[in-house]
């Protein structure tokens, strides 16, 4: 059972040569900075691109939160297999390509026009058939990367990633433009539409590779929250990039979508999150604060009730390693505003300087904590693949009345 939604919206539509290069630049938020994967147990490299707010910053974070290095290393990589689903250095790849995709959505009645969304070419599948549901290019962008933080996505999310909800609900979605070209954009669309679905990710509920997955979508809802509440306004079943490519006009972008600042939009793959560092755009880094605050307090809850071996720093904790003893919370508003976009090598040298600062001086959890040992920084998998610990039969009700709201939720707000 789903809802249909048929939007037309009057904007010229000679802008699809053009938005056959923005198709290949569109990207989740907190989008790839010109710098590649360092793999944490062998310091090898990728040629991935990567985040350094979903990576370095997130292992940062995990490990002021208490997790043990191998916890903290497979929360940054499951963090950032959200936006690159398959990462692969000389000796390891990493994938989380092992869901699968639902039925395709059946197009609005008597429209003809082309399928513009998902665009399957660079959706990537493994060898055995297995899919990367969270693909950026895929039917699940929105749910995973353009989440609403107060809506059923994020609800959903989090009860899956801390194991309460044993399916995550969501919606997956479809556009179709004019024939006349190939691409076009969610700006010329003649019909799009989503539906609720249970999402196969091959991932257990409540695993670290779960939780990791929600707190990119949390970070994820910060960095396009104005974006979102735009795309809302047009009656968009879900928000997305928009790029002011030449010759399109002012028409065809919304300032909120594309975060590339002035000067930069020659550059678009590599600066469509730009103002969301440094200090010329408060209004997009702001945002930046407030998600990477956020992605703490779950991870400090998450080892708190869990898999944590060191208690949690305050966020007012003063950091003894970092020059003049910065407090945690100071350090993380250093990673954000220090540096601009393009100054990822700079973000990821301070993120050491922290994790080195944090490793000095973090204090074992009271007696009763689960007993967890911790490993050395050297020769150890990267990935845990956790099963979680059942939460029994009150949370596995709760968890069933959650999902039915959440669905009939959905079906309301899509
Ligand atoms: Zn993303
Ligand atoms: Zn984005």
């Amino acid at each position: 059972m789903w809802q249909r939604r048929t939007i037309r919206l009057a904007i010229a539509l000679s802008i699809g040569l053009l938005l056959t290069a923005a198709l290949v630049a569109l990207a989740g938020a907190y989008a790839e900075e010109p710098i590649t994967f360092r793999d944490p147990t062998t310091d090898q490299t990728s040629d991935v691109e990567v985040s350094t707010i979903h990576t370095d910053l997130t292992y940062v974070l995990a490990l002021a939160a208490g997790f043990s290095i191998t916890d903290s290393r497979t929360l940054m990589i499951w963090d950032q297999l959200v936006d690159a689903n398959v990462i692969t250095t000389t000796n390891t790849s990493y994938s989380n390509c092992s869901g699968t995709f639902p039925p395709p959505i059946v197009r609005c009645q008597g429209n003809t026009d082309s399928l513009f969304w998902p665009a399957w070419g660079q959706v990537a599948s493994t060898g055995d058939g297995r899919s990367c549901v969270t693909s950026r290019y895929g039917p699940f962008e929105g749910f995973f990367h353009f989440p609403h933080r107060n809506g059923p996505e994020m609800a959903a999310l989090k009860a899956w990633g801390w194991g309460a909800g044993q399916q995550l609900v969501g919606y997956q979605g479809y556009v179709w433009g004019p024939n006349l070209s190939e691409v076009t954009s969610f700006f010329g669309h003649t019909c799009m539409l989503t539906e609720p679905v249970t999402i196969d990710t091959g991932m257990p509920p409540g695993s670290l590779e779960a939780f990791a997955t929600y707190i990119h979508s949390l970070a994820d809802s910060y960095s396009h929250e104005r974006c979102q509440e735009k795309t809302d306004a047009l009656g968009w079943a879900w928000p997305t990039h928009t790029y002011p490519y030449p010759p399109s006009t002012d028409a065809e972008r919304i300032y909120e979508c594309n975060y590339a600042p002035t000067g930069h939009l020659q550059n678009i793959g590599d600066s469509h999150h730009g103002r969301e560092f440094g200090t010329e755009w408060p209004e997009d880094s702001d945002r930046t604060d407030a998600a990477v605050r956020a992605v703490y307090a779950e991870l400090a809850a998450r080892s708190s009730q869990r898999e944590g071996v060191y208690q949690p720093l305050s966020l007012d904790t003063p950091l003894q390693g970092i020059t003049h003893s910065l407090t945690l919370s100071e350090t993380l508003s250093h990673f954000v505003h220090d540096w601009n976009f393009d100054q990822p090598a700079e973000r990821r040298k301070y993120a050491d300087q922290m994790a080195a600062a944090i490793l000095a001086q973090r204090t074992p959890r009271a007696a009763g904590a689960p007993a967890q040992p911790e490993p050395s920084p050297q020769a150890l998998p990267a990935t845990g693949g956790r099963i979680p610990r059942p939460t029994g039969i009150l949370l596995a009700g709760l968890a069933l009345v959650a999902a039915g709201l959440l669905l009939l939720q959905v079906q309301r707000t899509f």
